[in-house]
C-alpha cells in the first residue's frame, strides 16, 4: 500500500488516498476545536491517543460483530481504513443527560435518563450540526429508511458493548457520537471513537476524561486523554 495525496483535511484528521481506491489513510492531528470551531487549540499527543483508542475500540467492536472502516493501524498517528461515502448524519447516543440535551431539557448535567436516547444531527459545519429526525432525513434524502434502521440498531449495539467495556475500566459512558458511511453496498461505522466524541466520566468521582476539559477550560487535558488510553488498553 502506498500513501498518495491528501483527499480531505478536517478539524481533527486528514484523509489521504492510497494506491488502492478502496482504502484511505486516516491521520490524527493534535488540533482541537469546539463550539463549531469557535474555539481552537492543540492537545498534546491527542492524535496518537485517538489513533490508538480508536484502534482498540474498533477491534473490540469487530470481535463483537460490529463492522467498521478500520483495517489496521499503520503507525502512531495513522490508520488504514476502508473508503466510505460518509452519510451526512451524526448519530448520538445518550445514557446520562449532559451537554446540549441538559441545556435543551433544562436539567442538571448528570441527570439519569429513564431510557437510552438516540439522536440525529445533520453533519454541516456551516449550520452548526443542527438537530434533525428521521422525517428530515427522509425528506432531504440524507439516508434511506434501511440505512436509518441499520445506523440506529448499530448505535444501540455499540452502546451496549462500549458501556460494558468502559464500565469494566472504571469509566461511565455518558454519551457519544458516531458517523457511518457506505462501502460496497454496506453501511459501516466510520470516523473515530475517542474522547473527542464521547463523554467519559470516571466512576465515583465523575471527573471528566474527555473533550469537555478543553471546551470548558478544566485543565489536565493531556492527562485525561492519556488516562483514557491507559484504561482502554487494560
Ligand atoms: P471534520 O472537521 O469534517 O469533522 P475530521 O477532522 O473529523 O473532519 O476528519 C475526518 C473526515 O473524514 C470527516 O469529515 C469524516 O466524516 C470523514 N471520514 C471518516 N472516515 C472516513 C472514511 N472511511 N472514508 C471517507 N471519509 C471518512
Ligand atoms: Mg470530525
Amino acid at each position: 500500500m502506498k500513501k498518495l495525496g491528501k483527499l480531505y483535511e478536517g478539524k481533527a484528521k486528514v484523509l489521504y488516498e492510497t494506491d488502492d481506491p478502496n482504502l484511505l489513510v486516516q491521520y490524527f492531528k493534535d488540533d482541537a476545536t469546539a463550539f463549531n470551531a469557535g474555539k481552537k487549540g492543540v492537545i498534546g499527543d491527542k492524535g496518537v491517543v485517538n489513533n490508538k483508542v480508536s484502534e482498540r475500540i474498533f477491534k473490540y467492536l469487530s470481535e463483537n460483530g460490529v463492522k467498521s472502516h478500520f483495517v489496521e493501524r499503520l503507525d502512531d498517528r495513522e490508520m488504514l481504513v476502508k473508503r466510505l461515502e460518509i452519510i451526512q448524519v451524526e448519530v448520538i447516543v445518550r445514557n446520562v443527560a449532559a451537554g446540549s440535551i441538559a441545556r435543551r431539557m433544562g436539567v442538571e448535567e448528570g441527570t439519569e435518563l429513564k431510557d437510552t436516547i438516540v439522536e440525529f444531527c445533520y453533519k454541516s459545519d456551516e449550520l452548526g450540526d443542527p438537530f434533525i429526525n428521521e422525517y428530515v432525513i427522509r425528506a432531504f434524502g440524507l439516508a434511506s429508511d434501511d440505512e436509518v434502521r441499520v445506523m440506529t440498531e448499530t448505535a444501540l449495539k455499540v452502546n451496549e458493548l462500549l458501556t460494558r467495556f468502559f464500565d469494566e475500566r472504571g469509566i461511565v459512558l455518558v454519551d457519544f457520537k458516531l458517523e457511518f458511511g457506505r462501502h460496497n453496498g454496506e453501511v459501516l461505522l466510520g470516523d473515530e471513537i475517542t474522547p473527542d466524541g464521547c463523554r467519559l466520566w470516571e466512576k465515583g468521582t465523575l471527573e471528566k476524561l474527555d473533550k469537555d476539559r478543553f471546551r470548558r477550560d478544566l485543565g489536565k487535558i493531556e492527562e485525561a486523554y492519556a488516562e483514557v488510553l491507559r484504561k482502554v488498553m487494560e
